[in-house]
């Protein structure tokens, strides 16, 4: 009974769920409230899945003859029967898969994503020039590179960089720099990619999952982190 509440639970979560949250108009509104409740149910659709898949893997542990749970599987396959036993072990297995397809997809996410940031921000180093001290836009982590295009982002890290071009600093007012700053070190301060790198890693571990899919939420998590 539990592993088809789970079991329905992660469907839930996992399809119908994200899809409605991805079509809902309020979270324009109501960003932050929507991020949390988008991770929320990736977090619960994981988690349900892993229990669904647990609660059936769980029948696996019969008593053995010394009375303790038997990893024997002949003993196993005598009390459950071939049906039950042979669904326990592919519920099993099936969970195993999902957790290393999840660890192995997080792990080689972090890994290029923090290459490739290294390797940016070097040549944005090397590249930038170098601001007047008095300018009001001056910081330590700011480097301004030398094109027209307007181009603001930052670059996550523990040795974060916001970007920005000569062409976005001779177009903007003071104030709107001032206002394309703060949008920035608001990305920076509340870590916005390690969310856009969590929802990232269950794209690549289920590319066809809902959960980060979608017209609304699911398309803003793919676009470059920082801009
Ligand atoms: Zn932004």
């Amino acid at each position: 009974m539990a592993a088809v509440v789970f079991g329905l639970l992660a469907l839930l979560l996992a399809g119908p769920v994200p899809t409605w949250l991805a079509r809902a108009s309020w979270p324009i509104r109501s960003p932050r409230a929507a991020l949390v409740l988008w991770q929320a149910i990736a977090l619960a659709a994981v988690l349900s899945a892993f229990s669904a898949g647990l609660v059936i893997a769980s029948w696996l542990l019969v008593p053995g003859p010394d009375g303790r749970p038997t990893t024997n599987p002949i003993d196993e396959l005598r009390q459950l029967g071939i049906v039950p036993w042979t669904v326990a072990v592919i519920a099993f297995a099936f969970t195993l898969l999902i957790g290393a397809r999840l660890i192995t997809s997080t792990v080689r996410l972090a890994i290029r994503t923090r290459r490739r940031r290294a390797r940016h921000r070097t040549v944005v180093d090397i590249l930038s020039q170098a601001v007047d001290g008095d300018h009001p836009v001056s910081a330590a982590d700011l480097r301004v590179l030398g094109v027209d295009e307007p181009l603001a982002y930052c670059l996550p890290g523990l040795r974060h960089r916001v970007v920005l071009s000569v062409g976005t600093i001779n177009q903007l007012s003071h104030e709107e720099l001032t206002a394309v700053l703060a949008h920035e070190r608001a990305h920076l301060r509340s870590r916005h990619d390690l969310v856009l790198e969590a929802f990232t890693a269950v794209h690549h571990a289920f590319p066809g999952s809902p959960v980060v899919r979608g017209p609304g939420l699911g398309q803003a998590a793919r676009r470059a982190p920082g801009g």
